[in-house]
C-alpha cells in the first residue's frame, strides 16, 4: 500500500494530475529510508536531510517530525516485510505551467515502501566493478532533488558495460557515484571526500565514519584527487540500500590486488553488528563504544 495526499491505496489506484510539477519541472525532493525489523533507520538524520532538501528548494515541510515519524510507522505496517525501503517524495504541487512558485498550492506527498534486499553475498565476495565520468551535475547535490536526469545517464554508463556504479569526478576530484558515497583506502587509511554542496550528505557515509573512528580505523576526510582513486589499495561504495560493496574493478583495471581487502571486511561486518545491535535488538541507542 502506498501514500498519497493522506490517503493509503494499491499503487495501482495511485495517479497524479499531468500538471503536477514534479512530473512539469522535476520540482521536488525525496528521501529513501531502510528500515530494519520494521524500525526506520536513523530517522531523525533522515528527517534532517529531508528538511535540508526541502529548505534547499524553498518548500515548506507540510509535516513534523512527529508527523512524519506516526505516518510513516503507517506505512511500514501497511507493507510487506521485516526490512524494507521506504521511498519518500515531495513536489511543489499541481498549478497551471509557469516556472515561478504557485501561491496557495497544497504540496504532492507520495510514499511506497518495497522489501529491502541485501547486496548478494556472490556481489560481496567478488566485488563489483565501476567506471569514472565527469560529474556534470548541478552543484547543489547536497538537495536530493527528484530531478535526477545527470544522475541516470550519468548511471546508464555504467550499466552499458555492465558495470553497477558511475564514480564522478569534478575538477580532477572525486565527488561521489552515481546513486551512492564512495571511499577509498590507501596505505592502511580510509579515506572520504569532505560534504560540501557537491555531493549528498550520505546517511551511511556517516555511519561508516562513526564506525572507524569507534573502532579505532585510521581514517581520514580531505579531498581525493582522481588519480588516488586510480592506485587506491580499496575503493568502497556506500548507501542505504546497497550497505557498504567492494569495487574490485574500475574502468577495466584491478583495484589494489582485485579482490575486496581488509577494510571492506572489517567495515561491513562491523555495519553488519550494528544494525544487529541497535535495530534487531530492542534498543535505540547511537553508537557509543
Ligand atoms: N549520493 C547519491 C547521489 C545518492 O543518490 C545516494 C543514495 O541514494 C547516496 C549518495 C547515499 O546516501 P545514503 O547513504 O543516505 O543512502
Amino acid at each position: 500500500m502506498i501514500y498519497l495526499n493522506g490517503k493509503f491505496m494499491p499503487i495501482e489506484e495511485a495517479f497524479v494530475p499531468v500538471l503536477d510539477r514534479g512530473f512539469i519541472f522535476g520540482d521536488g525532493i525525496y528521501e529513501v529510508i531502510p528500515v530494519y525489523s520494521r524500525k526506520p533507520f536513523r530517522l531523525a538524520e533522515h528527517l534532517m536531510r529531508l528538511q535540508h532538501s526541502l529548505d534547499g528548494i524553498r518548500l515548506k515541510n507540510p509535516f513534523s517530525n512527529e508527523e512524519w515519524r506516526n505516518l510513516l510507522e503507517q506505512v511500514i505496517i501497511n507493507n510487506d516485510g521485516e526490512d524494507q525501503y521506504i521511498y519518500l517524495h515531495i513536489t511543489r504541487g499541481v498549478a497551471k505551467r509557469d516556472h515561478a512558485f504557485p501561491a496557495n498550492v497544497p504540496p504532492t506527498i507520495f510514499i511506497m515502501s518495497n522489501p529491502l534486499l541485501q547486496p548478494s553475498e556472490e556481489l560481496l565476495k567478488s566485488g563489483a566493478s565501476a567506471v569514472t565520468a565527469n560529474d556534470n551535475r548541478w552543484i547543489r547535490c547536497d538537495v536530493k532533488a527528484i530531478s535526477l536526469l545527470p544522475n541516470v545517464l550519468l548511471r546508464q554508463l555504467a550499466v552499458d558495460v555492465q558495470a553497477l556504479e558511475t564514480i564522478l569526478i569534478r575538477n580532477g576530484f572525486l565527488t561521489e557515484g552515481s546513486a551512492s558515497n564512495i571511499f577509498i583506502v590507501k596505505d592502511k587509511i580510509l579515506l572520504a571526500p569532505p560534504k560540501s554542496n557537491l555531493m549528498l550528505p550520505g546517511i551511511t557515509y556517516d555511519v561508516v565514519l562513526e564506525l572507524a573512528a569507534a573502532n579505532q580505523i585510521p581514517h581520514e576526510i580531505r579531498e581525493i584527487h582522481e588519480i588516488e582513486i586510480r592506485i587506491a589499495d580499496e575503493i568502497l561504495l556506500t548507501s542505504s540500500t546497497k550497505e557498504i560493496m567492494p569495487i574490485t574493478l574500475l574502468d577495466n583495471k584491478p583495484v589494489g590486488d582485485g579482490k575486496p581487502g581488509e577494510f571492506f571486511r572489517r567495515l561491513h561486518a562491523l555495519y553488519q553488528e550494528y544494525k544487529a545491535t541497535h535495530m534487531r535488538g530492542h534498543t535505540t541507542d547511537r553508537l557509543t563504544s
